[in-house]
């Protein structure tokens, strides 16, 4: 929603900029749950739930119980092709990856019309970018096998259901949630609900528990998807979708979300050259000092630092590890121009691998998507 509350900081806004200062806030003001108490019970929970970054549900103990018992449901989520695949849409990539592990029947969107509401990409550019982004997801684990992967353009049923559901979405309502927006972006809104609750309709074997793993910044999507499944439960015995939520990742200027939205230079994309990631981690951001002699006695930030978010979020797998980086930032041993350089090798094994696996994807992409 484009909510604000001034107290805290908080802005959510799918369709624009967004900061969250307090996630306990943000919990307690959108009526989020907190993740951490089902840790515990989550099959082979990984990096992301363990730290904390996947802080947030809706809705989760529904996924979870099938995930336990072995009983169908389904997830979904997916990309606008605006551009290329960044260390925050990662983060989605890694989660939908995921739960298809864990035995939940796979959807990813690609929101070719949202990107031309939103961000005004005409459909010829948006499909080239899909194509990258689709190569891009299957590179990194999803398999296309037990996954639809489709275009809103083209999947006519999210487009029927979007022209529904409108019926149930009035103006005031909209600008509640969104804010003054173009009508365009209500549709898109709209569209993204049809997205969500495609895997429920009979096609493809009807209701079922569904888990949107997403930013906290999509929750406004989640929630208005959520009233419109209450709203058709009678006509489609919709189950309200669950979602996870993730924090948002900083982008390399010290931003609050590192995204396409922003400034070049505050995004590490996938696929730029070594020369490039290794320019921008150099010239990032840093939550440390302003001379060596002052890190070494007060110690740096890392809650506020890019290059701590990189490796946290990413690159640094054993948990000890992440805490020793942390602690030695804190108390001064760790300097910034040390730890770029390790990030940049890190950064750049784990890129050469993936545009390696990459180009190996780009016809299969080319045919799921029905691109010449
Ligand atoms: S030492 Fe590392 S984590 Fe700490 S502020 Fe510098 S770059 Fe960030």
């Amino acid at each position: 929603m484009s909510a604000v509350d001034k107290n805290t900081k908080v802005l959510l806004d799918p369709f624009g900029t967004t900061m969250v200062e307090d996630y306990d806030h943000l919990c307690k003001e959108f009526g989020i749950e907190y993740f951490k108490p089902l840790l515990s019970k989550v099959p082979n929970s990984n990096m992301l739930m363990r730290r904390g970054i996947i802080f947030g549900h809706r809705d989760f103990e529904r996924i979870l119980e099938a995930m336990i018992k072995h009983e169908e449901f389904a997830v979904l989520s997916g990309i606008k092709p605006t551009g290329q695949f960044h260390l925050g849409t990662l983060m989605t990539a890694k989660e939908i990856v995921y739960f298809q592990k864990q035995g939940g029947t796979t959807f990813y969107c690609i929101a070719d019309i949202e990107a031309y509401e939103d961000n005004r990409i005409p459909l010829e550019r948006s499909e080239k970018y899909a194509v990258e982004n689709v190569a891009d997801i299957l590179a990194l684990g999803l398999d296309s096998k037990n996954a639809y992967i489709y275009r809103q353009m083209k999947e006519t049923r999210v487009k029927d259901l979007a022209i529904m559901f409108g019926r149930a979405l009035t103006l005031a309502t909209a600008k509640a949630i969104y804010g003054k927006r173009h009508i365009g972006l209500y549709l898109s809104a709209l569209i993204q609900a049809g997205d969500i609750l495609l895997p429920q309709l009979r096609d493809f074997g009807g209701p079922k528990p569904t888990v949107v793993p997403v930013g906290v910044d999509q929750d406004p999507h989640l929630r208005l998807t959520r009233d419109l499944a209450q709203k058709f439960q009678r006509k489609y015995k919709f189950i309200p979708p669950s979602a996870t939520y993730h924090k948002l990742m900083k982008g390399l200027t010290g931003s609050a979300k590192m995204s396409k939205r922003e400034a070049a230079d505050s995004l590490l994309t996938l696929n730029e050259s070594p020369e490039k990631i290794s320019h921008k981690i150099s010239n990032a951001f840093t939550g440390g000092k302003a001379t060596i002699a002052e890190q070494r006695k007060l110690g740096g930030i890392p809650e506020i630092c890019p290059i701590y978010d990189i490796c946290m979020f990413h690159f640094i797998e054993k948990d000890e590890d992440i805490i020793k980086i942390y602690n030695e930032c804190r108390n001064g041993t760790l300097l910034c121009g040390e730890h770029k350089k390790q990030t940049i090798d890190i950064v750049l094994d784990f890129v050469n691998e993936h545009q390696r696996k990459r180009r190996k994807f780009i016809d299969k992409a080319r045919a799921i998507l029905g691109v010449m």
